[in-house]
């Protein structure tokens, strides 16, 4: 996402964050796969995502954001979501991210056994 308040037409490497932990990713050269509308996700959160088998799919009554931040649908098999964080990503996304961090040489990033 960007930072709140930055200006759109003028966006800095430290106005990109990372849509699950805040972090400026491209700022501080994390590995991060973008997806639509400026949303990202960096490697440790993937990491964290791909590591985990939670879901939200069994709570979606009190699901805030019901939808993916990077694909910006809903998701039959749930979202999973950071703890300290309302976005969700879909496993879709989660794979497609995994593999497009794992494929790239910028980045010495494997996805979770
Ligand atoms: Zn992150
Ligand atoms: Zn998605």
């Amino acid at each position: 996402m960007h930072r709140p308040g930055c200006n759109p037409d003028d966006v800095q490497p430290q106005d990109v964050l990372c849509d699950f932990c805040g972090r400026a990713a491209w700022a501080e050269d994390i590995p991060c796969v973008e997806g639509h509308r400026g949303s990202l996700i960096c490697g440790d959160c993937l990491e964290l995502a791909c590591a985990s088998s939670v879901y939200d799919s069994d709570q979606t009554d009190n699901a805030i954001v019901s939808l993916c931040v990077l694909c910006l649908q809903e998701s039959d098999g749930g979202l999973w979501r950071h703890e300290f964080n309302e976005a969700g990503i879909c496993k879709r996304c989660m794979k497609q991210a995994a593999g497009v961090l794992s494929k790239s040489k910028d980045w010495n990033w494997n996805r979770p056994a």
